[in-house]
């Protein structure tokens, strides 16, 4: 049982090929660059094994199709032996950043949905398009393979409309489908399943709070296992501070600088998203470099953090009072699940709402899954890294054997 996981970016393809039976990973390929003269293709079977190898090919790419291609020749490699052919794959998983109000779990593909998909196209302008490329050249290579695929917005689908929606007028709603979304689904999603699975209780009897602090970022209220309101919105943009992003802002502010810098929309949309956050604080949107610019001494790098962790506490607060009680706090992705400074200021001064962080056990360098809360702590903390190909994968093939098991 193989699964092979699609990630298709605007101009890369992520793809992971994995064995369900150990849940191994024998595969990670990256094509960058597509369409630029500097192309390459970068494989690594068997990572962290003794037999690890890395086959890089630098050659021009024109098109998914092509970078596809040679990611599929390099994976059927007879050499490396991990694929003898497509027909020995049970699924293959699509990651798709926009489904909309149309889908609230994964769905085999077919032409309707790649119809609903391209329909939704107005809310991602860049992320949709780029995924429908991944699928139908997948579709073109690996013919007679189930393709699934599994949204960023679905598990968000759950949020009741007072979560959901803007105080704007209706029609906008009701005519271009403008709401908050929210992203990171499958992430959350993963996180969630695995905190409950290490507490030992069923995920539907849990009050969470699952936070995904990577180059974009967002925070989950779950109830009882299910979404009920996140951080992100219509578009990635809304919510906690990120790399480049803004986060929340005071909706009046393009105008101001439409008006009073003659900013037009596209400058403003791209100031928002690609020069803010940390780096438009700071000029570093790495929080590693963010760290080591604060220890030698700079205090627009040490202002960046504080308004990150002070944004992460605000949220936390809503959402604790959004739940009304809290099971656990989970940390995940790049700095949820490596950086401790950001961890413990963004749970400073929680104690009386009964968030108590051990800050021994917090320091920790460790990998893995690890409880970070003090014995004392009425809410639990946890690190838990994410796995978004994982959780793909597994979905894809549970769709897959449902759907041969009934045909
Ligand atoms: P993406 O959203 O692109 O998937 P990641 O989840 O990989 O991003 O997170 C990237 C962020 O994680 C960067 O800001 C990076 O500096 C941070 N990060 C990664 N490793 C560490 C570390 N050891 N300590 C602090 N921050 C880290």
């Amino acid at each position: 049982m193989k699964i092979l996981v699609i990630n298709s970016g605007s101009s890369s393809i992520k793809l992971q090929l994995l064995s369900m039976a150990g849940e191994q990973v024998l595969a990670s390929c990256l094509v960058e660059r597509i369409g630029e003269e500097d192309s390459r293709c970068r494989c690594v079977f068997g990572k962290g094994g003794a037999a690890e190898q890395t086959i890089e090919r630098r050659q021009a790419i024109a098109s998914h199709q092509e970078g596809m291609r040679l990611a599929l020749g390099l994976l059927t490699d007879p050499a490396q032996g991990v694929l003898a052919g497509h027909s020995e794959l049970s699924a293959v998983g699509h990651r798709v950043v926009h489904g909309g109000e149309d889908f609230h779990e994964p769905c085999l593909i077919d032409e309707t949905v790649i119809k609903a998909i391209e329909d939704n196209t107005p809310l991602a302008p860049l992320h949709n398009p780029a995924g429908l490329d991944g699928i139908r050249v997948a579709m073109k290579l690996l013919p007679g393979v189930p393709q699934v695929a599994v949204f960023d917005t679905a598990f968000h689908q759950t949020m009741p409309p007072r979560a959901f929606h803007y105080a704007l007028p209706r029609r906008f709603y009701l005519e271009n489908r403008l709401r908050r979304y929210g992203f990171h689904g499958t992430s959350h999603q993963y996180v969630a399943g695995e905190c409950a699975r290490l507490m030992g209780r069923p995920l539907g009897e849990l009050n969470l709070i699952t936070i995904h602090l990577g180059n974009g970022s967002s925070m989950t209220a779950i109830e009882r296992g299910k979404s009920v309101d996140t951080t992100l919105g219509l578009t990635p943009l809304e919510g906690l501070v990120m790399g480049t992003r803004c986060g929340d802002i005071d909706p009046s502010i393009p105008a101001f600088l439409a008006r009073n810098r003659g900013m037009d929309i596209e400058e403003i949309d791209a100031m928002l998203n690609k020069e803010s956050g940390l780096k438009g604080i700071c000029g570093l949107g790495d929080m590693r470099d963010i760290h080591q610019a604060i220890s030698q001494g700079n205090a627009a790098a040490a202002l960046a953090l504080e308004i990150l962790t002070y944004r992460n506490r605000r949220y936390i607060g809503a959402f604790m009072a959004v739940l009304g009680q809290v099971d656990a706090i989970v940390f995940t992705a790049g700095i949820g699940e490596n950086d401790s400074a950001v961890r413990e200021k963004s749970l400073a001064g929680l104690e009386n709402f009964g968030i108590v962080l051990d800050a021994e056990k917090n320091r920790r360098a460790q990998a893995g899954a690890r409880e970070i809360g003090d014995a004392n702590s009425r809410t639990r903390l946890w690190v838990i890294p994410t796995n978004e190909e994982l959780a793909i994968a597994r979905q894809a093939l549970a769709l897959a054997t449902r759907n041969k098991e009934r045909s």
